[in-house]
């Protein structure tokens, strides 16, 4: 396995790959990998001859008033759990290589019908920051697949978006969300949360499941469903957003129907967390 900081230095090796007709699998990261990411890296191993795993926190993508300095980094583990599970390639860039010039950046603006919801609302330029930079790996890892996980939803309905609308030929795979044994969605910022603090965040998945249940036993109505399934929200955790959304359009519903996406966000202390789940 070999890590990678230059783009003219992977460019080299993935040329090579496409002279063999090799199918070239990206798995996107901010590093700090858990299990999460480890089910996004074996399902490209599953499907792909070769696996890139970038590892960048992407500065453009955090606002002002968010944790860009603070986000955890440990490339050394990273690098064992990359070569654990056989990747090809880490591509590890410096904020300089992926942005050389500070002034007047190209930025891939997501419709305001995509970004303007879920997690949009609070993250102001969020998704144009994930957005630029996605599009950037892909331009320069030219990848057949890519692998993002179905914690961050609304991310792979937007980056789904962009290739339609940008005609980029990268098939996106979504994969599913890995969670601790107690239900937790599991995230490289859970690491900030104390005991304490990991309990009342329970409350997230517990909610999403009185609403699973409620669905399951024949309720439709949103506010009926969601005002009860409230009652499981920790005193302590402050929410953002719960609400129903159809899982491929982003669509708001009124009345819960197959094949929708609830999601929910909320700060417990300073960690901000998101979860979610489609009915089915
Ligand atoms: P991040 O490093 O947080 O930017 O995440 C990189 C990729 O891993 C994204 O596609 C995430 O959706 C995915 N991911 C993060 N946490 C999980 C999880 N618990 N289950 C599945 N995928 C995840």
């Amino acid at each position: 396995m070999k890590t990678i900081s230059k783009i003219s230095e992977i460019r080299n090796e993935i040329i090579g790959w496409k002279k063999n007709n090799f199918v070239v699998g990206l798995v996107p990261t901010m590093g700090a990998l858990h299990i999460g990411h480890e089910s996004l890296i074996k399902q490209a191993k599953d499907c792909c001859d070769k696996v890139v795993v970038s590892i960048f926190v992407n500065p453009i993508q955090f606002g002002p008033n968010e944790d860009y300095n603070i986000y955890p980094r440990n490339l050394e583990k990273d690098q064992e759990i990359c070569k654990r599970n056989g990747v090809d390639i880490i591509f590890h860039p410096e904020p300089a290589e992926i942005y050389p010039e500070n002034e007047h950046l190209t930025i891939v603006t997501p419709p305001e019908f995509y970004k303007n919801k879920l997690c949009g609302i609070t993250r102001a330029g969020h998704f144009e920051g994930v957005s630029t930079v996605v599009l950037k790996l892909f331009n320069i890892v030219q990848p057949d697949k890519a692998f993002f996980g179905q914690k961050d939803a609304q991310q792979i309905v937007i980056i789904k978006k962009i290739c339609r609308d940008l005609n980029v030929p990268v098939e996106i795979v979504g994969c599913p969300i890995i969670r601790d044994n107690d239900g937790l969605a599991v995230s490289s910022r859970n690491q900030f949360l104390s005991s304490e603090a990991r309990q009342q965040a329970l409350s997230l998945h517990r909610i999403l499941q009185v609403i699973v249940d409620l669905y399951k036993s024949g309720s439709r109505q949103k506010c009926e469903i969601f005002t009860e399934a409230l009652k499981e929200l920790s005193d302590e955790v402050e929410l953002e957003y719960l609400d129903a959304y159809d899982a491929e359009t982003l669509d708001i519903l009124n009345k819960l129907k197959s094949n929708t996406l609830v999601a929910i966000a909320a700060r417990v202390g300073r960690v901000r967390l998101i979860d979610n789940i489609v009915i089915n």
